[in-house]
């Protein structure tokens, strides 16, 4: 039986090169996958996961009109398709995470999800929120603050190391505009304006 996964974490927790290293095993076993990745995220200019690495994947872009069944259906009808995964899948629609579901138990074809839990507000992203709904297995990447608990918020902090309250819930970039901490340090730079609390005076750009 095939089943929907989400992997979740906070900001650089490794997910695309998990997301990688899943695809290739399959690619190993001669099965053949399909890969998407958010349109949204265009960090790398093209349509490609890549992860720091260096190992990278051609992948297929969706948006929130992208039909993900249909597409899938498509393609497992052309050739088999043995698994699908997909990065950035916070982005996901509430339809979209149904289809994907759908996917799984119609076609039979197991779903791996990997994205961000909340974003820098500590809000859910509504493709998260049905993801930890809907998944049969629920996965979290960790990662750790600079204090050394595990990071479960991400703090979007400005140039000058100023963590922002309020703002777009998206707003893609570099990850250097985003530091992974735990719940207590977060609400410390948010309380104090700074990252202070959990650098001392070191610059946060060099995490
Ligand atoms: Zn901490």
């Amino acid at each position: 039986m095939a089943q929907l996964y989400f992997y979740y974490s906070a900001m650089n927790a490794g997910k695309s090169t998990a997301l990688l290293q899943s695809s290739y095993n399959y690619h190993e076993r001669g099965m053949r996958t399909l890969v998407y990745t958010a349109e949204i995220d265009n960090r790398f200019g093209e349509a490609k996961v890549s992860s720091r690495i260096g190992l990278s994947s051609p992948a297929n872009l969706y948006n929130s009109s992208t039909l993900l069944f249909d597409e899938i259906h498509t393609a497992h009808q052309r050739e088999a398709v043995h698994c699908v995964l997909v990065d950035e899948s916070q982005f996901l629609t509430r339809e979209q995470v149904k289809s994907l579901s759908e996917v799984v138990d119609i076609l039979d074809i197991p779903v791996l999800c990997y994205g961000l839990r909340t974003d820098f507000r500590g809000e859910l992203f509504t493709g998260s929120q049905y993801l930890l709904a809907w998944s049969d297995k629920l996965v979290e990447l960790k990662t750790i603050c600079h204090c050394g608990r595990k990071a479960s918020r991400v703090l979007r902090v400005d140039q000058q190391g100023q963590p922002f309250k309020e703002g777009e819930q998206v707003q893609i970039g570099g990850n250097e505009r985003y530091v992974s901490v735990c719940r207590k340090h977060y609400s410390e730079a948010i309380t104090t304006g700074s990252l202070q609390a959990i650098y001392g005076n070191q610059h946060p750009g060099q995490d």
